[in-house]
Protein backbone atom coordinates (compact mmCIF):
# COMPACT_ATOMS: atom_id res chain seq x y z
CA UNK A 1 0.00 0.00 0.00
CA UNK A 2 1.41 3.97 -0.98
CA UNK A 3 0.86 6.60 0.91
CA UNK A 4 -0.15 9.37 -0.09
CA UNK A 5 0.92 13.13 1.61
CA UNK A 6 -0.96 16.19 0.89
CA UNK A 7 -0.09 19.34 2.04
CA UNK A 8 -3.01 21.35 3.14
CA UNK A 9 -3.00 25.28 2.28
CA UNK A 10 -3.70 26.11 -1.76
CA UNK A 11 -3.84 21.92 -2.21
CA UNK A 12 -6.96 20.61 -0.40
CA UNK A 13 -8.01 23.91 1.20
CA UNK A 14 -8.39 27.67 -0.64
CA UNK A 15 -6.59 29.00 1.25
CA UNK A 16 -5.54 32.58 -1.34
CA UNK A 17 -9.69 32.58 -2.14
CA UNK A 18 -10.17 31.74 1.89
CA UNK A 19 -7.84 34.45 3.01
CA UNK A 20 -8.69 36.85 0.44
CA UNK A 21 -12.34 37.07 1.46
CA UNK A 22 -11.43 37.68 5.13
CA UNK A 23 -9.06 40.18 4.35
CA UNK A 24 -11.99 42.48 2.18
CA UNK A 25 -14.02 41.97 5.02
CA UNK A 26 -11.44 43.18 7.65
CA UNK A 27 -10.97 45.83 4.90
CA UNK A 28 -13.98 47.59 4.63
CA UNK A 29 -14.74 47.04 8.25
CA UNK A 30 -11.81 48.98 9.71
CA UNK A 31 -12.14 51.49 6.46
CA UNK A 32 -9.01 51.25 5.38
CA UNK A 33 -9.76 52.14 2.07
CA UNK A 34 -9.87 55.98 4.21
CA UNK A 35 -7.01 55.33 6.15
CA UNK A 36 -4.55 54.29 3.65
CA UNK A 37 -5.57 55.76 1.01
CA UNK A 38 -5.45 52.48 -1.16
CA UNK A 39 -7.74 50.06 -3.03
CA UNK A 40 -8.71 46.56 -1.71
CA UNK A 41 -6.50 45.53 -4.79
CA UNK A 42 -3.65 47.07 -4.32
CA UNK A 43 -3.38 46.60 -0.48
CA UNK A 44 -4.15 42.74 -0.55
CA UNK A 45 -1.35 42.81 -3.77
CA UNK A 46 1.21 43.64 -1.59
CA UNK A 47 -0.05 41.98 1.62
CA UNK A 48 -0.22 38.30 -0.32
CA UNK A 49 3.78 38.86 -1.78
CA UNK A 50 4.90 40.15 1.87
CA UNK A 51 3.42 37.37 3.44
CA UNK A 52 4.93 34.60 1.68
CA UNK A 53 8.28 36.34 2.11
CA UNK A 54 7.61 36.40 5.78
CA UNK A 55 6.80 32.90 5.18
CA UNK A 56 9.81 31.86 3.68
CA UNK A 57 11.68 33.03 6.36
CA UNK A 58 9.45 30.97 8.72
CA UNK A 59 10.58 27.78 7.08
CA UNK A 60 13.48 28.49 7.89
CA UNK A 61 13.29 29.36 11.27
CA UNK A 62 14.55 33.23 10.20
CA UNK A 63 11.43 34.42 12.48
CA UNK A 64 8.83 33.41 15.09
CA UNK A 65 5.30 32.73 14.88
CA UNK A 66 3.87 35.90 16.54
CA UNK A 67 6.40 38.08 14.25
CA UNK A 68 4.86 36.13 11.00
CA UNK A 69 1.40 37.18 11.94
CA UNK A 70 1.69 40.68 12.92
CA UNK A 71 4.35 42.01 10.34
CA UNK A 72 2.92 40.81 7.54
CA UNK A 73 0.05 43.11 8.42
CA UNK A 74 2.53 46.16 9.96
CA UNK A 75 4.77 45.62 7.30
CA UNK A 76 1.63 46.31 4.81
CA UNK A 77 0.61 49.64 6.74
CA UNK A 78 3.94 50.59 6.86
CA UNK A 79 4.04 50.66 2.73
CA UNK A 80 0.83 52.47 2.82
CA UNK A 81 2.47 55.43 4.84
CA UNK A 82 0.58 54.14 8.21
CA UNK A 83 2.64 53.03 11.18
CA UNK A 84 0.78 51.94 14.18
CA UNK A 85 2.13 48.57 15.82
CA UNK A 86 -1.06 47.96 17.85
CA UNK A 87 -3.33 48.29 15.18
CA UNK A 88 -1.05 45.94 13.13
CA UNK A 89 -1.58 43.28 15.67
CA UNK A 90 -5.01 43.95 16.65
CA UNK A 91 -5.64 42.79 12.75
CA UNK A 92 -3.77 40.16 13.19
CA UNK A 93 -5.46 38.56 16.08
CA UNK A 94 -9.13 39.30 13.91
CA UNK A 95 -7.49 37.45 10.99
CA UNK A 96 -6.16 34.44 13.06
CA UNK A 97 -9.53 34.39 14.74
CA UNK A 98 -11.35 34.18 11.70
CA UNK A 99 -9.55 32.81 8.74
CA UNK A 100 -9.75 29.43 9.67
CA UNK A 101 -13.46 29.23 10.14
CA UNK A 102 -14.05 29.67 5.81
CA UNK A 103 -14.90 27.09 4.19
CA UNK A 104 -13.53 26.84 0.54
CA UNK A 105 -11.89 23.40 -0.43
CA UNK A 106 -10.03 23.33 -3.87
CA UNK A 107 -12.26 22.26 -6.70
CA UNK A 108 -13.17 18.44 -6.39
CA UNK A 109 -11.40 17.95 -3.40
CA UNK A 110 -14.03 15.46 -1.76
CA UNK A 111 -14.23 13.35 -4.86
CA UNK A 112 -10.83 13.12 -5.25
CA UNK A 113 -10.61 12.15 -1.51
CA UNK A 114 -13.02 9.67 -1.82
CA UNK A 115 -11.45 8.01 -4.50
CA UNK A 116 -8.46 8.15 -3.49
CA UNK A 117 -8.65 6.60 -0.53
CA UNK A 118 -10.03 3.17 -1.64
CA UNK A 119 -6.45 2.66 -2.88
CA UNK A 120 -4.29 4.50 -0.70
CA UNK A 121 -2.92 5.74 2.93
CA UNK A 122 -3.69 9.44 2.75
CA UNK A 123 -1.74 11.77 5.00
CA UNK A 124 -1.68 15.73 5.19
CA UNK A 125 1.69 17.44 5.92
CA UNK A 126 1.45 21.24 6.83
CA UNK A 127 3.92 23.94 7.81
CA UNK A 128 0.51 25.94 9.21
CA UNK A 129 -0.13 26.64 13.22
CA UNK A 130 -1.63 23.87 14.83
CA UNK A 131 -5.01 26.07 16.82
CA UNK A 132 -5.34 27.25 13.02
CA UNK A 133 -5.04 24.17 11.07
CA UNK A 134 -7.07 21.93 12.71
CA UNK A 135 -9.92 24.20 12.78
CA UNK A 136 -9.87 23.74 9.22
CA UNK A 137 -9.75 19.88 8.80
CA UNK A 138 -12.55 19.51 11.26
CA UNK A 139 -14.23 22.40 9.59
CA UNK A 140 -14.53 20.89 6.40
CA UNK A 141 -15.04 17.70 7.17
CA UNK A 142 -11.43 16.85 5.91
CA UNK A 143 -10.36 14.72 8.80
CA UNK A 144 -11.43 11.19 8.13
CA UNK A 145 -10.03 10.52 4.92
CA UNK A 146 -6.21 10.70 6.83
CA UNK A 147 -4.38 8.92 9.20
CA UNK A 148 -1.48 10.72 9.98
CA UNK A 149 -1.94 14.68 10.06
CA UNK A 150 1.52 15.91 10.73
CA UNK A 151 1.31 19.69 11.71
CA UNK A 152 4.98 21.15 11.77
CA UNK A 153 4.32 22.97 14.56
CA UNK A 154 3.55 19.87 17.03
CA UNK A 155 6.76 18.75 15.82
CA UNK A 156 9.05 22.15 15.63
CA UNK A 157 9.83 20.86 12.10
CA UNK A 158 8.75 22.61 8.57
CA UNK A 159 8.88 21.45 5.36
CA UNK A 160 11.20 21.31 3.26
CA UNK A 161 13.59 20.27 6.26
CA UNK A 162 14.30 16.86 5.73
CA UNK A 163 13.57 15.71 9.27
CA UNK A 164 10.11 16.29 8.81
CA UNK A 165 9.86 14.29 5.58
CA UNK A 166 11.91 11.41 7.97
CA UNK A 167 9.49 11.68 11.24
CA UNK A 168 6.24 10.93 8.28
CA UNK A 169 7.84 7.82 7.51
CA UNK A 170 8.38 6.58 11.61
CA UNK A 171 4.50 7.72 12.19
CA UNK A 172 3.35 6.24 9.04
CA UNK A 173 5.63 2.93 9.44
CA UNK A 174 6.61 3.70 5.31
CA UNK A 175 9.76 3.17 3.31
CA UNK A 176 10.56 6.31 1.55
CA UNK A 177 9.94 4.12 -1.73
CA UNK A 178 6.44 4.06 -0.82
CA UNK A 179 5.87 7.83 0.08
CA UNK A 180 4.51 10.42 -2.34
CA UNK A 181 4.05 14.34 -2.23
CA UNK A 182 1.19 15.96 -3.57
CA UNK A 183 1.24 19.87 -3.05
CA UNK A 184 1.60 23.66 -4.04
CA UNK A 185 4.89 25.08 -2.85
CA UNK A 186 7.84 24.10 -5.02
CA UNK A 187 10.28 24.63 -2.34
CA UNK A 188 8.92 23.36 0.90
CA UNK A 189 6.60 20.25 -0.39
CA UNK A 190 8.54 19.02 -4.19
CA UNK A 191 12.40 20.37 -3.37
CA UNK A 192 11.34 18.74 0.14
CA UNK A 193 10.02 15.10 -0.53
CA UNK A 194 12.89 14.44 -3.32
CA UNK A 195 15.26 15.59 -1.20
CA UNK A 196 13.58 12.95 1.18
CA UNK A 197 13.68 10.45 -1.68
CA UNK A 198 10.16 10.45 -2.28
CA UNK A 199 8.26 10.96 -5.42
CA UNK A 200 6.10 14.32 -5.53
CA UNK A 201 3.28 15.61 -7.42
CA UNK A 202 3.55 19.37 -8.38
CA UNK A 203 -0.16 20.90 -7.91
CA UNK A 204 1.32 24.35 -9.85
CA UNK A 205 0.77 25.35 -13.39
CA UNK A 206 4.50 24.76 -14.65
CA UNK A 207 7.65 23.63 -13.19
CA UNK A 208 9.99 26.68 -12.45
CA UNK A 209 12.57 27.62 -14.24
CA UNK A 210 16.15 25.68 -13.67
CA UNK A 211 13.96 22.97 -12.65
CA UNK A 212 13.22 21.01 -15.45
CA UNK A 213 15.78 18.29 -14.74
CA UNK A 214 13.61 16.99 -11.31
CA UNK A 215 11.30 14.53 -12.06
CA UNK A 216 7.95 15.37 -10.58
CA UNK A 217 4.01 14.99 -12.72
CA UNK A 218 2.55 18.44 -12.46
CA UNK A 219 -1.28 18.95 -12.20
CA UNK A 220 -3.20 22.08 -12.49
CA UNK A 221 -6.65 20.77 -10.89
CA UNK A 222 -7.43 17.99 -7.96
CA UNK A 223 -9.20 16.17 -10.54
CA UNK A 224 -6.84 15.09 -12.46
CA UNK A 225 -5.65 12.72 -9.74
CA UNK A 226 -7.98 10.50 -10.54
CA UNK A 227 -6.36 9.35 -13.80
CA UNK A 228 -2.74 9.40 -12.80
CA UNK A 229 -3.20 7.46 -9.67
MG1 LIG B 1 0.42 24.91 0.29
Amino acid sequence: MKHLFFDLDNTLWDFDRNSKTVLQNLFKANNFEVKLGVDFEKFHSFYYEKNNELWHLYYFNKIKKEELRYRRFHDTFLNFGLNNLQLSKSIADDYVQISPYSKHLMPDCIEVLEHLVKDYHLHIITNGFAEVQNIKIDNCGLRNYFKQIIISEEHGLTKPNLEIFRLAEQLTNATSDKCMMIGDNWVSDIEGAIGAGWKAIYFGKTVPENNQQINVAVISDLIHLKKIL
